[in-house]
């Protein structure tokens, strides 16, 4: 990432934010102007129905607004489904994974159809785009180079690996053949988050299709629409009746009952840790389903006083938690940084997070657009200012001055936190940073690693020893070494702790979507 960065200019170092190579989809360019982005947005039809074997209303007739948050303006009344709806759609997913048109296809077969249906969201790039952008917030620089296109690289790493992975021979006697092979589960109901709305639904659809499953998607209340078209789009690549359903609905409905579900066999989730505790329950109180959960983080950036480039290091750790307004569950929401360098980089730091333009999403000159509902931005402010009062200084934060809509935050640095304190204990899922300034790297491991999180770190130093020995030490299930927020479809993605369990993206993904069968055959 950092060769890539103009220090000249502070506009272009913020569209890296972006965060490359991390997502592994640098060199994509947007060439489109704001002018090109509204008029495309003003042209978005936007899909309104649930998908259970096609398009349908919810059985009760009921809606939900779904907002655009740069405007607060209504972009759709969609099927705002309930248990019934879940209850069809699980029973249809049930019907096409024992009718095997999907599961016992040959892997081929199966990855054919994910091609096309990778090839369909290309196709479909700025639409999909323009959905999250409008449904979320989203800047459209982001869902238009990283998140779409990196939705389909996801499929198509998937559909090319799923003819590679092979099962086992056991060493058994002669008389004896024992053969493990790899099978489908059954039911999984994918339920995640907004943040990344259609790219939170590819990491769990990709594995868990290409391993011959079938899916219920339940996309957040605040951003359904790209899973809505995804499902038609996923019709139309040819994948077979029944085997993806959509039930968009609110978490506590439509997410608790497909939790509860005695026909779902797996669930796999992202989102909060409050709500992965609940999954298990759900688990428990039902079918003792497997339940994978992906849930939030607290991350450190720890920054050595080796570094001597520091304005890379101060790009890398505001990108590390202002990209997305803040609303990334890896962001790196805590700086902590050694004595000998302390002052020099948090000027820096604060410097960036003070002009960062905040503004339209729909703008490429937009370097954070707005968090993704006004609930969401009165969670932030309450604890801007909770954290104000815990930090010795304070920079920006509050509501942006003359925004359209009072989800356009300010960035916000707090100096001074006692690393023990709320805001520095607290996923705030919006763009704060605290600053923890230490005197050892024993003590900066510590403060680094004393949450109940563990989902990732950064870590900042020139020293190749301190790189290995430091990482090793932090307790993060990726830590990212002079780069921001590393992740590819090659590497495992989750965390340990309180951050939850099991990994998306890489063939590690497959394990919790297939079940290992032993079939033992006694010749002699
Ligand atoms: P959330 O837990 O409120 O919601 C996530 C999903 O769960 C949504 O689809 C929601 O409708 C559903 N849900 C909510 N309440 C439910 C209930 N009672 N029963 C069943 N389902 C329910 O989280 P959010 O606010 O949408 O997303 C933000 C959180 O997601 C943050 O904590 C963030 O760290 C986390 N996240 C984690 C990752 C990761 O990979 N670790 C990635 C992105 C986001």
């Amino acid at each position: 990432m950092q060769g890539s960065i103009d220090s000249s200019d502070a506009r272009r170092r913020f569209l890296l934010f972006d965060r490359e190579p991390g997502r592994g989809h640098s060199g994509r360019v947007n060439h489109r102007d704001f002018d090109d982005w509204t008029a495309l947005a003003d042209k978005i039809q936007p899909r309104t129905h649930a998908w259970i074997s096609g398009p349908v209303a919810a059985r009760s007739g009921a809606t939900r607004p779904t907002l655009n948050p740069a405007t607060g303006e209504v972009l759709a009344d969609v099927a705002e489904c309930d248990e019934g709806d879940v209850h069809l759609a699980v029973a249809a997913a049930r019907m096409a994974f024992e009718g095997g048109a999907w599961a016992t296809a040959a892997p081929r077969a199966r990855a054919a159809v994910l091609h096309r249906l990778a090839q369909l969201i290309e196709d479909n790039l700025e639409e999909l785009a323009l959905l999250d952008s409008l449904d979320a917030g989203k800047r459209i620089v982001d869902t238009s180079t990283i998140d779409v296109p990196g939705s389909a690289a996801i499929l198509r790493w998937y559909a090319e690996s799923l003819d590679k992975v092979y099962g086992e021979v056991a060493p058994t006697g002669a008389a004896d053949l024992a053969v493990v092979r790899r099978e489908p589960l059954g039911v999984v109901a994918a339920v995640v988050p907004w943040n990344y709305p259609l790219e939170m639904a590819i990491w769990k659809l990709a594995p868990a299709l290409a391993a011959g499953n079938s899916v219920v998607l339940k996309p957040a209340e605040d951003s359904p629409l790209s899973g809505l078209r995804l499902a038609e789009l996923a019709e139309e690549a040819g994948l077979p009746d029944g085997v993806l359903g959509v039930v968009p609905g609110a978490g506590p409905v439509v997410g608790r009952a497909l939790g509860l579900h005695p026909q779902v066999d797996v669930v796999t989730f992202t989102g909060s840790t409050a709500t992965g505790r609940l999954f298990q329950q759900y688990a428990g109180q039902s079918n003792l389903k497997q339940v994978w959960i992906e849930a939030g983080g607290k991350s450190a950036a720890v920054v050595l006083d080796d570094v001597s480039d520091l304005d890379t290091v101060a790009d890398g750790v505001a990108a590390g938690i202002f990209t997305n307004a803040g609303q990334v569950c890896s962001a790196t929401s805590r700086l902590v940084v050694q004595r000998g360098v302390a002052d020099a980089l948090i000027e820096r730091v604060v410097d960036r997070a003070m002009t960062i333009e905040v503004g339209d999403p729909l703008s490429p000159d937009t370097q954070m657009g707005p968090v993704v509902s006004e609930r969401q931005a009165s969670r932030v402010l309450a604890l801007m200012e909770s954290g104000a009062r815990e930090a010795s200084e304070a920079h920006g934060g509050g509501v942006l001055s003359g925004a359209r809509a009072g989800t356009f935050l300010r960035p916000q640095v707090l100096l001074g936190v006692d690393p023990r304190a709320t805001i520095a204990q607290t996923e705030v899922f919006g763009p704060v940073l605290t600053v923890h300034v230490v005197d050892t790297v024993d003590e900066a491991v510590a403060v680094a690693n004393g949450t109940p999180y563990a989902l990732a770190a950064g870590l900042w130093t020139d020293g190749l020893g301190r790189a290995h020995q430091v990482s090793r030490r932090l307790r993060a299930g990726t830590v990212s070494v002079n780069c921001v927020d590393a992740l590819d479809v090659a590497t495992p993605f989750g965390g340990f702790g309180q951050s939850g369990y099991g990994r998306d993206l890489s063939l590690h993904a497959l394990d919790k979507f297939t079940g290992l069968k032993t079939t033992w055959i006694h010749h002699g």
